[in-house]
């Protein structure tokens, strides 16, 4: 099993590189090896859609079925204009080992289309939402390929999503799709989940250091559904918010940033980040990544943290709340400056793990108070930093390997009890 050489930018083979390192270390038969290295299956969709203008558009979108060894596909829906198919390969695969990392009973899948939804009316967006999601009205299933928001799609994608599987199969289906609005069967806690779950990954860090939140000084890069909501629960929780940025650009400042007046600014006053009064010096998405911090979090894009620039780091703890933030190829840079990383799949699997609980709410028509899905997210995501860590310990390797090999091993299990059908 070769390690491949791979080009650092492509993140399915960034994807596959971490894999294959927790394979060998796990000693994965050849056999299983092969069988969950590629997905189960990938279908592209091409979908018409007629503009506000009267012109028609052909829109392309994916859905990749990573693995449905430990229960039904799950994984976001991506709008972006630069989506490619080996992108939804790699976000499909994270989303099979996530889901193995907080032990919940979903495999992986991902979905995009590529195309701007800035640059879209709701309209629009909404009938290439309902377009994608009646092409694949067979694939999708609440016991088969759940979706969720992803990068360019939110609560109201989501709605459109239940609402023309639903108009499908003749029946309300709330447990199609997770990350709805609560009237339409959402769960409480779904919104802040990630970045709860990055929150509590970061007080864990801390007290394994015995670091106190209110000396920890933290970089959020996005300022998105993640960024947004980890850097306001970090605010209330004490930490010091002293840089933030979303693509246009955004802060840095050693006194902190007053992030709730921040999320006014740009989500009810629906302003740019960039224009904030009183944000402190401005800065780059990018050069946000390099000012010194105590915790740095990519809640962006992929492929921030590169072997180019990896070396420029000068934080203490890097909390990965995007998939894929840092290339494989930065890895063994991170690791040799000593920073403790909270490595995507685990860091950001609070938005996972409450789709879950989203996904129960609804089967079961009974829904539960926040206080007890924040509860029950903390359980998990607490037992889960702990597992990583141990396995770091024992088999000798960074988080993010650890990460994998916990992952790998618990899908390998399920894999061999099932058996191979023939
Ligand atoms: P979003 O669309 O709500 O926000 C994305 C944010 O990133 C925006 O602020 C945007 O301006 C910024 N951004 C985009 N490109 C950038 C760049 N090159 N440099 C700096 N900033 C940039 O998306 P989101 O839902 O917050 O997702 C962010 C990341 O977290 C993605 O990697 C996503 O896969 C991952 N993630 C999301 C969830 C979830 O629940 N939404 C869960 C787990 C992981």
């Amino acid at each position: 099993m070769p390690v491949a050489v791979h080009d650092e930018l492509n993140v399915y083979a960034s994807a596959e590189a971490r894999f294959e390192t927790a394979a060998q270390k796990l000693h994965l038969e050849e056999g299983v090896y092969r069988f969950l290295k590629y997905p189960d299956k990938e279908i592209t969709v091409y979908i018409p859609v007629v503009l506000d203008s009267g012109h028609l558009e052909v829109f392309v979108g994916y859905r990749v079925l990573h693995s449905s060894v430990r229960g039904p596909g799950k994984g976001g829906i991506r709008f972006a204009p630069d989506v490619t198919l080996d992108e939804v390969r790699a976000l499909a695969a994270w989303m099979t080992w996530k889901c193995a990392v907080v032990n919940i009973p979903f495999g992986g899948a991902k979905g995009g289309v590529i195309c701007d939804p800035e640059k879209l009316s709701k309209s629009e967006l909404e009938r290439v939402t309902r377009r994608y999601t009646a092409s694949l009205c067979d694939w999708f299933g609440p016991e088969r390929d759940i979706p969720a928001p992803d990068i360019g799609t939110d609560e109201q994608t989501m709605a459109w999503v239940m609402d023309t599987y639903s108009m499908h199969v003749r029946h309300a289906t709330t447990a199609v799709v997770t990350g709805k609005p609560l009237d339409l069967g959402g769960s409480r806690g779904r919104k802040e989940a990630t970045g709860r779950g990055l929150m509590i990954c970061c007080d864990k860090a801390l007290k394994k250091f015995g670091l106190a939140p209110q000396n920890c000084r933290v970089i959020v890069q996005g300022f998105g559904n993640v960024g947004s909501q980890a850097s306001l629960l970090m605010h209330q929780a004490g930490y010091r918010i002293i840089g933030i940025a979303d693509v246009h650009g955004g802060f840095y400042n050693e006194k902190g940033i007053d992030i709730p007046k921040l999320h006014d600014w740009v989500y009810t006053q629906r302003k740019p980040l960039p224009d904030f009064p009183g944000g402190g010096e401005k800065t780059t998405a990018q050069e946000i990544l390099f000012r010194p911090c105590d915790i740095l979090m990519p809640a962006a894009t992929e492929n921030q943290i590169t072997a180019q620039n990896a070396h420029r780091l000068d934080c203490r703890i890097l909390c990965e709340g995007a998939n894929g933030p840092t290339t494989s190829h930065a890895d063994p840079i991170v690791a040799k400056k000593g920073i403790f990383v909270i490595p995507d799949i685990l860091a950001n699997a609070g938005g996972v793990t409450v789709s879950y609980f989203e996904w129960v709410q609804d089967r079961q028509g009974f829904f539960w108070r926040e206080q007890e899905v924040n509860e029950r997210l903390q359980d998990i995501m607490e037992q889960s930093f702990d597992q990583v860590v141990r396995y770091a310990e024992t088999h000798d390797v960074d988080n993010r390997i650890a990460a994998y090999i916990l992952a790998i091993d618990r899908v390998a299990r399920a894999l061999k009890l099932r058996g191979f059908y023939a």
